[in-house]
């Protein structure tokens, strides 16, 4: 799930090249890598409520 689309659930998808892209397409992420970190410094920052999905990602 992408870490900065908050108001709904919105998947990401990794694309043939290698870039990860939020389903409507307002963010992405040059790598896997990048994106992880972005999850888990969102994760950080919201705290008691993300839990579920960063685990089940
Ligand atoms: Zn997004
Ligand atoms: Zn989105």
């Amino acid at each position: 799930m992408c870490p900065n689309c908050r108001d709904k659930l919105c998947k990401v998808v990794e694309q043939p090249d290698g870039r990860l892209v939020c389903e409507c397409g307002r963010h992405s992420w040059p790598n896997a890598a990048v994106y992880g970190e972005a999850c888990r410094k969102a994760s950080l920052t919201v705290g008691k409520t993300v839990h579920t999905w960063t685990q089940s990602f």
